[in-house]
């Protein structure tokens, strides 16, 4: 693989989630990450879906020393891997991790008046489409909004009838999410496949 010069222990965290079966961020969408954060600096980053905290890590290694993070996770023993690993290599604090359902969680922050120059949505896929409201107040002017995991490996592109029910479901609110972001007046934005597919908008 192509170095990308990331500390020892995010590529042992890396490896650690791959063998543990918890779904982090690919290359293809790492990159793609890196390089949005390289060119919008951003202040505040919100992230939905930490996991163990690999991304919001794999994050910070880009941003300013004075940049937050703030990242919800609503599975306790994820939270609580993230929150090891948040001790251990966040040492400057900069990553706040909020515990709960992001759906409950994001109309708080918006009600607090948070604002964020970058969003990067990791959760669960059919909720992308209840999370967006939430995330368009939290959205600053130019802010920058990555979505991951809109094609699933490619099976969204499949035929809705090659799938079983369960994700047939899944698929139809995540076609919904993709229509709404493209279609979405106060947003700019783009598709790509890299990682499992994934979406970059700006808000306008
Ligand atoms: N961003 C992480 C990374 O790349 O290291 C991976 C996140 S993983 C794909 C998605 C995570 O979102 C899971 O740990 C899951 O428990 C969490 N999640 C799913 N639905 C959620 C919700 N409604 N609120 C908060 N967390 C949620």
């Amino acid at each position: 693989s192509i170095p990308d010069g990331l500390p020892d222990y995010l590529i042992d965290l890396e490896i650690e989630n791959i063998k543990n079966n918890v779904p982090i961020i690919r290359k293809g969408g790492q990159r793609l990450l890196r390089f949005m954060l390289a060119y919008k600096n951003p202040g505040n980053i919100l992230e939905i879906g930490t996991a163990t905290g690999f991304s919001a890590l794999y994050m910070l290694n880009f941003v300013k020393n004075t940049t937050k993070i703030t990242t919800i996770e609503s599975l306790e023993e994820r939270a609580d891997k993230a929150s090891g690993n948040f001790v251990k290599y966040d040492k400057l604090k900069q990553i706040r991790l909020l515990r709960g359902d992001a759906l409950e969680i994001l109309p708080e922050l918006a009600a607090g008046g948070d604002s964020y120059d970058f969003v990067f949505m990791d959760a669960a896929k059919g909720q992308y489409i209840n999370f967006l409201p939430s995330v368009k107040k939290l959205l600053a002017p130019k802010g920058i909004l990555v979505s991951d995991n809109l094609l699933q490996e490619g099976r969204l592109l499949d035929s809705r009838y090659t799938v079983v029910r369960r994700e047939r479901t899944i698929h139809s609110r995540m076609r919904e999410y993709i229509k709404a972001v493209l279609a979405d007046e106060e947003m700019e934005t783009m598709l790509l496949e890299a990682g499992d597919g994934m979406s970059v908008s700006f808000r306008k």
